[in-house]
């Protein structure tokens, strides 16, 4: 289950509703603005975009803010880099590996009424953060699955910075009802201007 980019429109946030958490949280951060805008600078915003995104995490206390925004700026790196075609900066690497081994994961069987199932235990008796490592973790994979990587893609509005998994070939921006509404309007006055 995951948030609808309405919950998180509705709450204040530019954008979200990601399948992958990662991507929900590098859009937490407006870089096509000067300054860029952090959504989650204060524990108030932190702790309302973690409630949003509670449903997707594993159990646990919602992580410093620094170490969530340390994490931010490794994925974003990762993945603005590999859209730019270059390797991203060896502490970023560093940082993503960190927050995954952090809280390391098991498999364990259980009953569930009469069958057996199996079930992902996270270990955050290490003293790491397990949300945070899932979110690393879900980074490193994407990465390492080009078939998926092939479709993260920047907003086609050059005033937005969001990334997104463009999930069908044609999506172009990142939420149609703000940036792609911007374009249709700005399309048809350039086009009004001409007649
Ligand atoms: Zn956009």
């Amino acid at each position: 289950m995951s948030p609808s980019v309405e919950d998180l429109l509705a709450a204040g946030f530019a954008m979200g509703g990601e399948r992958v958490v990662a991507l929900d949280l590098v859009d937490t951060k407006i870089l096509a603005m000067d300054p860029p805008v952090d959504l989650i600078e204060t524990p108030e915003q932190l702790a309302k975009w973690w409630e949003i995104q509670e449903v997707r995490l594993p159990a646990g206390p919602v992580p410093d803010g620094t170490a969530v925004r340390r994490l931010r700026t490794a994925v974003r790196d990762v993945l603005d880099s590999h859209l730019a075609g270059r390797l991203p900066l060896p502490t970023s690497v560093e940082d993503i590996n960190a927050a995954a081994a952090a809280a390391p994961q098991s498999l364990r069987m259980v009953v569930m009424g009469d069958e057996l199932q199996a079930e992902t235990r996270w270990h955050p008796e290490y003293g790491g953060n397990a949300a945070l490592a899932l979110i690393a973790r879900q980074t490193i994979e994407l990465m390492a699955d080009a078939g998926r990587l092939a479709t993260l893609r920047r907003c086609a509005n050059p005033n937005c910075s969001m990334l997104f998994l463009a999930e069908h070939k044609r999506r172009q921006w990142c939420v149609g009802s703000v940036c792609g509404n911007r374009a249709r309007v700005a399309r048809h006055y350039q086009k009004s201007k001409r007649s």
